[in-house]
């Protein structure tokens, strides 16, 4: 899984800014084209982010906190049929009219939202001529990817506030530069990683809809807790701490949750900072009204909630390749069946427990298998030998197993199981499997039979060896009887 981006960067075309109001826009088919309904709610975004940013200009010249430019690079990132120019030219819209509804006026409204987009078009198109395209990017790589995502659109950005600062606060074009692109970095810094790493819709619906009861461990909410309760102390703090202190509830969080809750709850310290400074709750309001002190703290804002960030995305990807490493361990790498330590381990999680007895264990050998080999070769083997797992599963409970002891060989455990069930459960898969064709690559169609030998444990006082033992008795005979046979252990002693 590839968290922050969801979709290839570089399938898309590239826009210019000029592009944008080019007769180009006039011929898309707005009936036909897929992306209509994306962009409309990604319109009404930008103006509801817009609208909260502006809420929070009166306590500085400028927005403290201004959500809607990285809302609209994530979403770029992770949905390239939003890269059109009626999308640019819905987002611009957006901003211009959430400035003019709050009675700013239109040119204010233009300057700030063409510096906007400027920024967020100039990231774009700095990944999209990467040379690596991102949906190569695993996490660790991607965090790196965001920051300099972060770093473009903030410099970028910077440039209009070169003309716009003069322009409008009647400041220097350097200053214009620092204090826009630190501006946007700490935005971006704050609210990128969060759109990056939030969880497809769908996928969060289907997950809620599952019933299931929530319990919360204490080392679930801590972390969290600890956040909120670090981020008030701050304010009874003076010092380099007041802005360090919360980064250990943080890294806490980083190492117990999600990117997403991660990002969320780092969000919460920046946007908590930047407020609190503005408003003048923090200890370091006086200082924060020089103008270098505030673009220190803004700094420093960044960089803190780089940290957890950064830390969560490292996390997540080690814990991916731990659970990877750890499926390897116990699968088989052809058929995804569990291999022999997957089986132990399995069967040892079921003897922990009385109610999954009777226990059944089938003992399955295809027939001729080696001339299944020597007809059509080893591929067409391992086809075969895919295509019978897939057989096999179709006809279990999700708590049976199918395993795969080596070559042709496979087990089958049935927890919960009666004698008689597992004999059928044994013929239904032998029947099935004679009347499967396995059609190969170049359309020869083969077919193939197996044997199997049925034991079976009835309180759980045979060994995991004994009952393969049995079984593998069963199924000697089965073979002996000609193949293509269901033999039970009682039934092979008789
Ligand atoms: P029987 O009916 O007595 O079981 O005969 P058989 O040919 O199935 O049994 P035998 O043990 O003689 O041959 C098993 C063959 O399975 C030999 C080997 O080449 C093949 N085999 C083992 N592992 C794999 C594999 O991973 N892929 C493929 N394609 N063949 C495999
Ligand atoms: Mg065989
Ligand atoms: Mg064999």
């Amino acid at each position: 899984m590839n968290v922050w981006v969801g979709e290839g960067l570089a399938a898309q075309e590239v826009y210019t800014l000029i592009q944008l109001f080019n007769p180009i826009y006039s011929k898309i088919d707005s009936d036909h084209d897929p992306s209509n309904r994306y962009v409309l709610i990604l319109g009404l975004l930008v103006f509801m982010l817009a609208l909260l940013g502006i809420a929070s200009r009166p306590m500085g010249s400028l927005a403290c906190v201004w959500p809607a430019n990285a809302f609209l690079l994530g979403a770029m990132i992770r949905q390239p049929l939003l890269r059109t120019p009626r999308a640019w030219l819905v987002a611009c819209v957006s901003m211009v009219l959430a400035d003019l509804i709050t009675s700013s006026p239109f040119l204010i409204a233009t300057v700030l939202s063409v510096g906007n987009l400027v920024g967020v078009y100039a990231a774009l198109y700095v990944l999209e001529r990467l040379p690596q395209k991102a949906h190569e990017w695993d996490q660790r790589h991607g965090v790196l990817l965001m920051i300099f995502a972060a770093l473009v659109a903030s410099m970028s950005a910077g440039f209009v506030g070169l003309f716009a600062y003069p322009l409008l606060f009647d400041g220097t074009a350097v200053k214009g530069y620092i204090f826009w692109s630190v501006t946007e970095f700490v935005n971006f810094i704050a609210f990128l990683p969060v759109v990056l790493s939030a969880p497809v819709f769908g996928q969060l619906w289907k997950q809620l809809k599952r019933p299931r009861r929530i319990t919360l461990r204490s080392s679930q909410w801590m972390p969290a807790v600890l956040v909120f309760l670090l981020c008030t102390v701050t304010l009874f703090l003076e010092g380099p701490a007041k802005l360090i202190l919360p980064i250990i509830a943080l890294l806490w969080c980083a190492f117990s949750y999600t990117v997403f809750s991660t990002a969320l709850l780092t969000l919460f310290f920046c946007f908590w900072t930047l407020v609190t400074l503005a408003l003048g709750l923090d200890n370091a309001a006086g200082e924060a009204s020089n103008w270098n002190t505030l673009m220190s703290w803004r700094v420093g804002i960044s960089l803190i909630a780089l940290v957890p960030i950064i830390v969560a995305c490292y996390n997540s990807a080690r814990k991916e390749e731990m659970e990877s490493l750890k499926w390897s361990a116990l699968h088989d790498a052809l058929t995804g069946a569990l291999n022999r330590k997957g089986l132990e381990e399995y069967h040892q999680s079921l003897a922990h427990s009385r109610s999954n007895y009777p226990l059944g264990l089938l003992m399955l050998d295809l027939d001729h298998f080696k001339s299944v080999n020597d007809q059509y070769g080893h591929s067409a083997g391992d086809k075969v030998l895919k295509a019978f797992v897939k057989n096999m599963q179709s006809h279990l409970r999700q708590e049976d197993v199918v395993a795969r002891l080596g070559g042709e060989e496979f087990i089958v455990l049935l927890p919960q199981c009666s004698e008689s069930a597992v004999a059928e459960i044994a013929q239904r898969i032998k029947e099935s499997l004679r009347a499967e064709t396995i059609t190969l690559d170049d359309d020869q169609v083969i077919q193939v039979t197996v044997s199997i030998g049925c034991a079976y444990s009835i309180k759980g006082e045979e060994s995991l060896s004994s009952l393969l033992c049995n079984a593998d008795q069963a199924l000697y005979v089965a073979k002996d009887a000609g193949r293509n046979q269901v033999v039970s252990f009682e039934a092979s002693n008789q």
